[in-house]
């Protein structure tokens, strides 16, 4: 540290707003604070050298959304591409949404977050950042900490503990850290696990690969179909603009994806029939689903992987794929042996084991000089917590596009920034109203609605929640949409300078 160069907290280095992130939750967040905040001044610290997060993380054969970009967009910058996008076209899209709206300005690369502090003497968060280029620390200070940081481990993907792996003498990776130098062609590539990265990498290694093979806990569900929305389509044909495409495809996608999730908690086997006969258009009518592609949990329950032409089915029809759906008993020499005894020979074996849990970051914070263990807080409505002042926290849907409640945050924040300005307060807190004092306090994610693997490891990481609405994340974008906007600020949930707001939301 001796060589290292301080610099303090300076006017240079204090912004009313600091957003930690530049992948797509970040770059939204900017753009609605420029629009409905612009006196606001504010710093986006991202500890890459661009920005993309996810987008640019991931390198693998393939890689694509699993959301269509009509939804997975932001709400005010029309797509115009086919709805399934590389990361390379996510990539552009966001880069022109920089570029149109100048927040490249804002953005400091190459700073990583060590720390975030808050003191009530000054209601001010001190963050402190390792700058790359020069191993310097940068300190900032600001009055409301926007955080866009994610929610996985960039850098250390989830390998579990497997026997025998440094007995294997092929190549061992993780997907999340793919080398695109990789050559795979002739090869025998084994990719265990299924879900959304496996139903991506398999197409993908299926076309040159010698033959791949699918090793998996569990069958995961797909949704078969075209790369293409026909009502764009349609609306483009009859010359209507961009924008009012965007609008309508997106109201559509939303549409008909509450329509779905619906039955799929009223009438599960009806629609996973439908997802067989989706299926079927592409491997054929004989294709059979037993005992691999035939789940144990409720469709919805975790991310349905969307299969773009029926990708990974064709492979299986075709031959070039062969699942085995059972757990890994030992890595071997030549690749790996099953619990049920099979041997899986492999050149490659990719890890698709899904990600590693990472809370804010995993930045330590403190507030008033007290370390801040998350799963003391407990969360309102996913996105502030009750002892953490002036700070909101970005984690978006898994069932609908993560984006839909980037933009509906952002306007949230706004809305609230706006308001503590009309009050003249600098601190704002959520805290458990005497209406909430026997309020039971729960695991953040409720099993029985969502339960993804990597989140139910680190439930110990996580906020806490209540079982009223306000102290629930309850990743259901059809209700919050209503909800969220007509959120009353001076709600009794709120409290502004320490003191709760004026009106209780009853009286509002
Ligand atoms: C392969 C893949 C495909 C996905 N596809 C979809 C999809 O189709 N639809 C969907 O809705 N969701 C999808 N998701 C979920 C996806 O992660 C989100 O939709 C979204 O991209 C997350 O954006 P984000 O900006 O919130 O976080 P990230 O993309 O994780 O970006 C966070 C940024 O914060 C930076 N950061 C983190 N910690 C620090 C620190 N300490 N200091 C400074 N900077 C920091 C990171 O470097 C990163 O750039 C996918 C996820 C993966 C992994």
């Amino acid at each position: 540290m001796a060589a290292q160069q301080v610099q303090h907290a300076s006017q240079g280095n204090h912004f009313d707003v600091l957003i930690v992130g530049a992948g797509i939750s970040g770059v939204g967040s900017a753009y609605h604070l420029q629009q409905q905040c612009p006196q606001k001044s504010y710093v986006i610290l991202e500890m890459k050298d661009t920005f993309g997060g996810t987008w640019e993380t991931h390198k693998y054969p393939g890689v694509r959304s699993d959301s269509d970009l009509y939804t997975f967009g932001y709400r005010f910058k029309p797509w115009v591409g086919a709805p399934i996008a590389s990361a390379e076209e996510i990539l552009k899209y966001m880069g022109e949404v920089i570029e149109e709206n100048d927040i490249g300005s804002h953005i400091r690369y190459g700073h990583r977050i060590n720390d975030c502090s808050w003191s009530s003497d000054d209601n001010r968060w001190t963050v402190r950042a390792t700058r790359s280029s020069d191993g310097s620390e940068q300190v900032f200070t600001c009055n409301f900490l926007w955080m866009c940081q994610g929610y996985y481990d960039h850098e250390k993907p989830y390998v579990p503990d497997w026997k025998g792996m440094d007995d294997y003498e092929g190549l061992f990776i993780h997907a999340q850290v793919w080398d695109p130098n990789i050559d795979y062609t002739g090869k025998k590539v084994l990719v265990i696990g299924s879900g959304a990265t496996a139903a991506t990498v398999i197409p993908a290694f299926a076309e040159t690969a010698e033959h791949v093979t699918m090793l998996q806990r569990s069958p995961t569900y797909f949704f078969c179909s075209e790369n293409r929305n026909e009502l764009a389509d349609q609306l483009r044909e009859i010359g209507i603009d961009e924008p009012t495409v965007h609008r309508v495809v997106r109201a559509q996608i939303n549409h008909d994806h509450d329509v779905m999730q619906k039955r799929c908690i009223t009438e599960p086997d009806v629609v996973f029939e439908e997802l067989k006969a989706l299926v079927r258009q592409y491997a054929g009518e004989d294709f059979e689903f037993e005992p691999h592609f035939t789940p144990k949990y409720r469709p919805w329950q975790q991310r349905l992987a969307f299969c773009p032409e029926g990708d990974v089915f064709k492979a299986a029809a075709d031959g070039k794929l062969t699942v085995y759906t059972d757990t890994l008993d030992t890595f071997t020499k030549t690749g790996v042996r099953t619990s049920s005894g099979d041997e899986i020979e492999a050149d490659i074996i990719v890890a698709a084991t899904g990600f590693n849990l990472s809370v804010m970051g995993d930045i330590p914070f403190s507030v008033d000089g007290k370390a801040l263990d998350w799963h003391d807080t407990v969360n309102y409505r996913g996105m502030m917590f009750t002892g953490v002042p002036n700070l909101l926290w970005v984690f978006g849907y898994f069932r609908a596009s993560w984006t839909l409640r980037v933009d509906m945050l952002g306007d949230f924040v706004c809305n609230l920034l706006n308001h503590m300005d009309e009050l003249g307060a600098t601190r704002v807190d959520v805290a458990l109203r005497d209406e909430d004092a026997d309020m039971p306090i729960l695991p953040w994610i409720e099993e029985e609605n969502f339960n993804p693997n990597y989140l139910m490891r680190d439930l110990d990481k996580l906020p806490q929640r209540g079982d009223k609405p306000e102290w629930r994340h309850n990743q259901d974008y059809w209700s919050e949409r209503e909800e969220i906007p007509l959120i009353d600020l001076d709600g009794e949930e709120f409290l502004y300078d320490g003191k709760r707001a004026k009106r209780s939301s009853k009286a509002a």
